[in-house]
């Protein structure tokens, strides 16, 4: 079993109250060979919620307190991003799931790319919050891209 963003399966739990369905990832949940997980939604953020973007770093900063999930209102996310994520990574563990595809960059699932904090549109190289924890914890992350 592998687990895959919520979002990339149909899954309107994105930001904006949309999905960014990928048919082959839909069909894949459908026919019962993944799970899928929203880190923002499962740390309890609402949808559609604020944008948010890494502050001072990405992924792996954010869990070294280097950085900060900020959304475009300027209120300080970080938290609620983080606990999203250990859930997610504590119920991934908990199933045994040792792989997981992820949105490219999402804040949370960007596994390559994220955006580079100053929501001007501009992408930089980097993990997400929850990225980051999944691959500090030996979860092989697969980019929608590669799929
Ligand atoms: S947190 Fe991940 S699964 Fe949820 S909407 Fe963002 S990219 Fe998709």
């Amino acid at each position: 079993m592998i687990a895959v963003s919520a979002c990339l399966a149909g899954i309107a739990c994105r930001y904006d109250g949309k999905d960014k369905e990928i048919t082959k990832i839909k069909q894949m949940v459908e026919n019962g060979e993944a799970i899928p997980f929203c880190p923002e939604v499962i740390g309890g953020l609402l949808t559609p919620r604020n944008p948010a973007e890494i502050v001072g770093g990405d992924g792996d900063d954010v869990w070294l307190n280097r950085a900060k999930v900020i959304d475009n209102q300027g209120i300080d996310v970080t938290e609620e991003y983080k606990y999203g994520a250990s859930l997610t990574l504590a119920k991934l563990k908990e199933l045994g799931i040792t792989q997981i595809i992820m949105k490219e960059k999402s804040p949370s699932c960007g596994s390559c790319a994220i955006y580079d904090g100053t929501f001007s549109g501009k992408i930089k190289d980097g993990t997400g919050v929850a990225a980051a924890l999944f691959q500090m914890n030996g979860i092989k992350i697969i980019s929608e891209f590669t799929i």
